[in-house]
């Protein structure tokens, strides 16, 4: 087998699409210029290719894809049956991506900048295997992203996550973490916290992010609800854990109040316990219907792995040319 070539990789730039009609064809041309400047400066091999993953947009983007991946040999389209979510698309095109001694993934929209590619090579070049892009600012983002964003990566770190901080999925990855990537099956899928967690050399690239120039925002607060959720529950058990040290110093101070009654009654005291019996009720009843939440969490996962099912389903490829064509 011949091994990855360090020196003048295939490059597929992999990139999710969902519902992007209005700077699709923007960013494909921005993406062109950079990986054929890339190709022509002799930084990567001449089969790199531009992979878009189509993710089941209901809008023109993938007529507008096929249509340039017709014309143009250097872009190819995959497109998925159905929306099945970014973490998926991104695997989807890195699964797909057979060719490729390197894997790069990024936004469609450019709010990433694509400017950074030659730093990720060359910590690729120098031996990085993984090589993570993490944005200088969060100026693009409104209040609200940059607060959630926040207490999400402070959360995260309390509940022992090993993520980087203010780093998405603008990464590289290597043809060897591609295959060990192979080997996981978890449909639950957390990429910024598998990754990592795979342990294998890795570097940081720093990059400026931009305004989106057209469209809207495709993470609704629902679909980043579940990626923060997926990236808790797909990778520690410490909120069961919590749950458990809560029971029990529950069970003692429950332990300790009856104690104290019982003294209180035998010295013929009168406890006027409304109020304290009320919160007590409303406080434990929370605790309980959260931690029950927190516990079916994780069985909902647990559910969805021992199904088993595909994370993706090809509809189908489309590229002109052979993938190998010079
Ligand atoms: N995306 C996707 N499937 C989805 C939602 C988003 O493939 O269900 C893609 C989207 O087209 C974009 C990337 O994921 O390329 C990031 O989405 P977006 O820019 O809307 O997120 P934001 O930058 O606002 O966090
Ligand atoms: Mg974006």
């Amino acid at each position: 087998m011949k091994g990855p070539n360090r020196e003048l990789p295939i490059l597929y730039l992999v990139v999710p699409c969902y519902n992007e009609e209005e700077i699709i064809m923007e960013s494909a041309e921005v993406m062109k210029a950079k990986m054929c400047e890339l190709i022509s400066s002799g930084v990567i091999g001449k089969n790199s290719r531009i992979m878009f993953v189509n993710d089941g947009s209901t809008d023109d983007t993938f007529a507008l894809l096929s249509d340039v991946a017709k014309k143009d040999d250097i872009f190819i389209v995959v497109s998925l049956v159905g929306n099945t979510g970014h973490q998926n698309a991104i695997w989807a095109g890195i699964m797909t991506a057979e060719k490729a001694d390197v894997v790069v993934t990024i936004d469609a929209d450019l709010q990433q900048d694509i400017n950074a590619l030659p730093k990720f090579l060359e910590s690729y070049k120098n031996g990085a295997e993984v090589v993570y892009g993490v944005r200088n600012n969060r100026e693009s983002d409104g209040v609200f992203k940059k607060l959630s964003a926040l207490a999400y990566y402070r959360f995260m770190h309390l509940m022992g996550s090993r993520i980087l901080e203010n780093h998405a999925d603008y990464r590289l990855i290597s043809r060897k973490v591609i295959n060990a990537l192979k080997e996981y099956n978890e449909s639950n899928l957390f990429l910024r916290g598998l990754i990592p967690s795979l342990g294998f050399p890795s570097d940081i690239v720093y990059f400026d992010t931009k305004e989106r120039t057209g469209g809207k925002t495709k993470y609704t607060l629902s679909k980043m609800f579940k990626l923060a959720t997926d990236g808790i529950t797909s990778f520690t058990i410490r909120p069961l854990r919590i749950i458990s040290f809560t029971g029990f110093f529950t069970i003692l101070f429950g332990i300790i109040l009856s104690i104290i009654s019982i003294v209180e009654w035998i010295q013929g005291k009168n406890v006027p316990g409304y109020t304290t019996l009320l919160l007590v009720l409303l406080f434990m009843s929370g605790l309980i219907l959260l931690s029950l939440g927190v516990i079916g969490e994780y069985l909902g996962k647990i559910y969805l792995e021992t199904k088993n099912r595909p994370k993706y389903l090809i509809d189908c490829v489309i590229c002109s040319g052979n993938e190998n064509d010079d």
